[in-house]
């Protein structure tokens, strides 16, 4: 059997050399060298399990064997392996902010902090003054007061765990009064009613869908109320018939009644967008001008920081908070901490913040840089796409994201493709994307009205030439 095996090119199972000879062999050194002994081991005994199994069940081609064959399949299957999971890719979605691709991109400034932190020691909780015990939320805290014109602040992991917090530690077994205008949810996990029976709080409903007036603030005020609260309409506007109470009046009702008015701001911006020629959306100062006593926001979307959640007010509730066991399991590590401060160090110079922020700099990209780069990339895009698709430039508009000024939109530039044969194009365009998505750096664009869509904005000019890079073959 073996000779006839033999005679047809193919290797019987005794033929498989072992598993001491491979590692002795020159062909596995660089396996050795990336991946260590223990890796190579296993993947050894799986290769040569599979051949076996193989050989038995007819025969392997011969040149299977060889220690280099062995040794290429090892190395490949041990790279694989090895590839980072979490991925950086080409967000061409349209929408900057992007909560599945990773919301705000650090500036260069928090970039160096982050990794002078996650290297040397620093005074995270050490006070440099007396060489006492120092408490880390003192390295933003003054920066976000002058920032926001809040008394104190604290921080925690994100936007929902400051809201979780601050009613746990204001509201606990007590009322809380909310818009049913307001009860957002976002992102399917986060939602106000459920977030409240967690922290414990009663939430009590007022007003209807689309309008609530004084009036039904005031009559639900009672002796169980710990506060009233707003919530920003962060993925949806309510238009048409509508009334609803601004910060002001509310801050002014619960004042009244001796008690505190908070708002969840959720994106929560530290300058006027307006200036920058973009939407307006109430910022933090303005907001504790206005009255409220405590105002939560994230750090990733249009602060344009790490992801935290910043919590800013008068000092004797955020004392209160402080003190909760909730801030310790919610606290904040020194990573996102060295992220926060340069980015909060640029808020203090405004005329440089289009270029300096990342975010910022994307949401204000301007057109004569979009469309010109739109039109170069055109062709890069036909050319790989091949004959069966339809490249164009086109206008199109971008969104903020992450619940920022959900209803506005960006004027853009970038791509459309479309299936260029006849009979129904959804399959052909899936194609298109999946070969996109599957590319080393993944380029995520979407499919919408029969084309493919790739928003060029967040493409800036220093990475369009590894973009193009990638799309000089065409794809498979
Ligand atoms: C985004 C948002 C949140 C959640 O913030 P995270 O930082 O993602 O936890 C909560 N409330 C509102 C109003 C939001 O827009």
């Amino acid at each position: 059997m073996a000779d006839q095996l033999s005679a047809a090119g193919l290797a019987a199972a005794n033929d498989i050399p072992s598993l001491d000879r491979l590692l002795n062999a020159e062909a596995l050194r660089p396996a050795l060298a990336a991946h260590g002994r223990t890796q190579v081991v296993a993947a050894l005994r799986r290769d040569l399990e599979a051949l076996r199994k193989r050989a038995l069940d007819g025969g392997v081609p011969r040149h299977e064997l060889d220690a280099a064959a062995v040794a290429a399949r090892t190395s490949a299957a041990l790279d694989e392996a090895a590839r980072p999971r979490l991925r950086a890719v080409y967000n061409l979605t349209g929408t900057v902010l992007h909560t599945n691709l990773g919301r705000a991109l650090l500036p260069d400034e928090a970039v160096a902090s982050v990794l002078r932190a996650l290297t040397t020691p620093a005074n995270l909780e050490f006070d440099l003054d007396t060489g006492g015990r120092g408490d880390r939320d003192d390295l933003i805290d003054d920066l976000l007061c002058e920032l926001t014109g809040a008394e104190a602040a604290t921080v925690v992991n994100n936007n929902a765990a400051a809201v979780l917090l601050m009613l746990n530690a204001l509201a606990d077994r007590r009322e809380v009064v909310v818009s049913r205008g307001e009860l957002v949810e976002i992102g399917g996990a986060f939602r106000i009613p459920d977030i409240m029976k967690r922290a414990g709080a009663k939430l009590v409903e007022v007003g209807t869908t689309n309008r609530t007036h004084a009036a039904d603030y005031e009559n639900a005020v009672g002796p169980r109320t710990a506060m009233l609260m707003k919530v920003h309409c962060s993925n949806y506007a309510v238009t048409g018939f509508t009334k609803s109470v601004g910060v002001a009046d509310v801050a002014a009702l619960a004042h009244a009644r001796g008690l505190p008015a908070t708002v969840d701001l959720g994106s929560g911006t530290l300058v006027d967008l307006t200036q920058f020629g973009l939407p307006k959306e109430d910022t933090v100062r303005e907001t504790i001008a206005a009255g409220a006593d405590l105002v939560t926001f994230s750090g990733d979307k249009l602060l344009g920081g790490p992801q935290a959640g910043l919590l800013v007010g008068r000092a004797d509730l955020i004392r209160k908070i402080k003190k909760n066991p909730l801030k310790r399991a919610l606290r904040v590590g020194k990573l996102t901490l060295a992220a926060l401060e340069p980015v909060l160090q640029l808020y203090r110079a405004p005329e440089f913040l289009a270029q300096r922020l990342t975010t910022l700099r994307l949401l204000t990209r301007p057109m004569r840089d979009i469309q010109p780069q739109a039109e170069r990339l055109r062709g890069v895009l036909a050319h790989a796409a091949g004959p069966s698709y339809a490249v164009e430039a086109v206008p199109m508009f971008s969104q903020i994201g992450s619940g920022a000024l959900p209803i506005d939109q960006l004027p853009s530039y970038g791509l459309a493709v479309r299936y260029a044969g006849s009979g129904r194009p959804g399959r052909h365009l899936d194609r298109l994307e999946t070969l996109l998505r599957r590319l080393p750096v993944p380029v995520i664009g979407r499919v919408a009205d029969d084309a493919l869509w790739l928003d060029l904005r967040c493409l800036e000019d220093r990475d369009e030439a590894a973009f193009a890079a990638q799309l000089a073959e065409p794809l498979a």
